[in-house]
């Protein structure tokens, strides 16, 4: 059974920062590490694809960060999500089991492993508290202006902020972060998923090759140099669904070679109004589903 690694990991972040009084953005992970006697450094020589780790020696703590992420955000993350790791129930039992002393760590939405994934979970909720970015996010437009914006309050990254943007926003928002034309992972928000018309993509499907994305990311400067573009789409562009407009905007994530692309629909029908789906499929939370690997059928009706 799929288990949503969310609501755990909300509860406890928000159970953190009511012990620790913190009530304004942007969240201080390095604050909250402190308050907890956890020491915490930057690590250069940490192995390519390692983000953290968090060592346990006897009842004491301690993060590094790799330095090999420039990005101010992803460190911030990094750290929140080892504090996950000290402050999830269940996790220091089973990191350090077996008289093991350090977690080596694969943040940001990438690890199919469950304790990596609740960590993340915590990172994002830890530094992006629910009720606060939901009040700070109404006053900051929509869309990648609304991303951009949370970012710069919540000294987040991009992608962390846009995935916490379709997790919490009441709109109807997509948001798919992709590399190589290929989805690396993708969220829809709960409105755009209540439409059950629409077919998704995993991840790893193709971006389709219609898309102001696709043609975006066929040409490397783009990405490199941070540019954005938009363009109106439709529901049926990206997911197969009804023919009607939404925006479509891409931002180049620079280093990574990845592309982060917010899709934004003003009005979608009345779900209710939609035919059921004829599948027996369970509706699945999985933030790696989305649009594009049509897998199941296509006739609508
Ligand atoms: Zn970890």
């Amino acid at each position: 059974m799929l288990v949503d690694p969310w609501w755990k990991a909300e509860a406890c972040a928000a159970d953190v920062l009511k012990q620790q009084n913190i009530t304004k953005l942007p969240i201080d992970p390095f604050q909250i590490a402190n308050a907890k006697d956890i020491l915490h450094q930057e690590n250069p020589s940490l192995d390519a694809g390692v983000s953290g780790c968090l060592m346990r020696v006897g009842d004491r703590f301690g993060i590094m960060y790799s330095t090999r992420y420039s990005s101010n955000g992803f460190r911030r993350f990094t750290v929140g999500h080892e504090l996950g790791h000290y402050f999830l129930e269940g996790h220091p039992e089973h990191l350090f089991k077996d008289g093991c002393t350090l977690h080596t760590s694969t943040t940001g939405f990438v690890s199919d492993d469950r304790y990596e994934q609740e960590a993340d979970a915590f990172a994002a909720s830890l530094l992006m508290p629910k009720a606060l970015f939901r009040e700070a996010s109404e006053n900051v437009g929509n869309g990648l202006n609304t991303v951009l914006a949370m970012a710069a309050l919540c000294e987040m990254s991009l992608t962390s902020t846009a995935i916490r943007y379709a997790r919490l926003i009441t709109e109807p928002v997509a948001v798919v972060l992709s590399m190589n034309r290929k989805v690396l992972f993708s969220i829809m928000s709960p409105t755009l998923r209540a439409q059950r018309n629409l077919t998704w993509l995993k991840k790893g499907a193709g971006i389709p090759p219609s898309t102001l994305t696709f043609r975006f990311a066929g040409d490397s400067t783009n990405i490199q140099n941070a540019r954005t573009a938009s363009a109106n789409a439709t529901l049926d562009d990206w997911f197969d669904g009804p023919d009607i407009e939404i925006s479509e905007e891409v931002i180049g994530l620079g280093e990574y070679g990845r592309t982060l692309t917010v899709l934004h629909a003003e009005s979608l029908p009345d779900p209710e109004a939609v035919m059921e789906r004829s599948d027996g499929r369970e509706d699945d939370e999985a933030e790696s589903l989305l649009p594009s690997q049509r897998f199941f059928r296509k006739s609508r009706y």
